[in-house]
C-alpha cells in the first residue's frame, strides 16, 4: 500500500506582475488503489495543483508539503517523481520530432523501472495496450504529439499510463475535447488500469460527464485554490444538477 500526501499546500504561481498566490492550503490524502475526483469552477487553481505535483518550475511552493510514502516529493526532480512512480499526464505535452512513441515508451520504461523491459513482452504489451485503446498500429511510429490531435493525445496519454504503471497518476482534464466514442475509450483505458493494477487515481475535472464511466472512491470540490467540500460519488451527481453556483456564491459572499 502506498500513500501520497498533501498537507496544508500552498503555492504561487510566477506572472510578470510578480508571484501571485493561487493555491491556499489544500489537504488531500490518496491511498493506493483509490479514485479521487478533483471538481471545481474555472480558475479554481486545478491545474495549479497538479502542475505542482509535476513540479513545473513556474508553481512555487511557499509551504505545506507533498510526500510518497514518506518521501519528500517536493524535494524531488521530475524525473525523479516519474522514478518514485507519480504519473502526471500533462508531464510530456511537448513535442519531441524525431523520437517515435514506441522508442519514447520504451526510454520512459527503462528509466522508471532502472532496466530495459524484455524486448518479447514489451512488444506485446504495447501492442496489446494500443488495441484496446483503439489505435492504429501505425501510431507507434510516429513522433511524439507532433501533429497529434486532442484525442490521440489522450490517448497517448492513457497508453503511456497503462504501460507505466505508476503508484499514482493525476489525470488533468483528460476528458476534455474528446468526443463521446473517445471519453469511453479513454475511460475504459483508465477503468482497466483501475481494475488489474493498485494504482491510486486523482481525476481533475470540470465536468461530470467523465465520472459517469469512472466511478471515484471520493469527491473534493476546488473552489478559489482549496478543498471547499468533501463527500463521495453522490457529490458528483449533485454538482451535475446543481453547477458550482453554490461555492462561487459563499466564496464571493
Ligand atoms: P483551473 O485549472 O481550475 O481552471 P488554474 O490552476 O489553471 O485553474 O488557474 C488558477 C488561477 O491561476 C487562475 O486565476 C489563473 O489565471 C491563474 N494562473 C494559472 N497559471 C498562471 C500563469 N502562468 N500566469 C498567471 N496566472 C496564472
Ligand atoms: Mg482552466
Ligand atoms: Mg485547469
Amino acid at each position: 500500500m502506498s500513500t501520497l500526501e498533501i498537507k496544508d499546500l500552498h503555492v504561487s504561481v510566477e506572472t510578470k506582475e510578480g508571484p501571485k498566490p493561487i493555491l491556499r492550503g489544500v489537504d488531500l490524502t490518496i491511498d493506493s488503489g483509490k479514485t479521487h475526483a478533483i471538481m471545481g469552477p474555472n480558475g479554481s487553481g486545478k491545474s495549479t495543483l497538479a502542475y505542482s505535483l509535476a513540479g513545473h518550475p513556474k508553481y512555487q511552493v511557499t509551504s505545506g508539503s507533498v510526500s510518497l510514502d514518506g518521501e519528500d516529493v517536493l524535494a524531488m526532480s521530475v524525473d525523479e517523481r516519474a522514478r518514485a512512480g507519480l504519473f502526471l499526464a500533462m508531464q510530456y505535452p511537448v513535442e519531441v520530432p524525431g523520437v517515435s512513441v514506441s522508442n519514447f515508451l520504451r526510454t520512459a520504461k527503462t528509466a522508471i523501472d532502472g532496466e530495459a523491459p524484455a524486448l518479447r513482452s514489451w512488444i506485446k504489451d504495447v501492442k496489446g495496450a494500443m488495441e484496446a485503446l483503439r489505435m492504429d498500429p501505425a501510431f507507434a511510429e510516429r513522433s511524439v504529439n507532433e501533429g497529434f490531435s486532442g484525442g490521440e493525445k489522450k490517448r497517448h496519454e492513457i497508453l503511456q499510463m497503462e504501460l507505466l504503471t505508476p503508484k499514482f497518476a493525476i489525470l488533468d482534464e483528460t476528458d476534455s475535447g474528446l468526443d463521446v466514442d473517445a471519453l469511453r475509450i479513454v475511460s475504459e483505458g483508465v477503468n482497466r488500469v483501475k481494475a488489474n493494477t493498485d494504482t491510486g487515481f486523482l481525476l481533475i475535472t470540470h465536468y461530470t460527464r467523465i465520472l459517469r464511466y469512472i466511478t471515484p472512491d471520493f469527491v473534493h470540490v476546488f473552489v478559489d485554490g482549496r478543498i471547499a467540500e468533501e463527500g463521495g460519488p453522490e457529490l458528483a451527481d449533485r454538482l451535475e444538477n446543481e453547477g458550482y453556483d453554490r461555492f462561487l456564491t459563499s466564496a464571493t459572499a
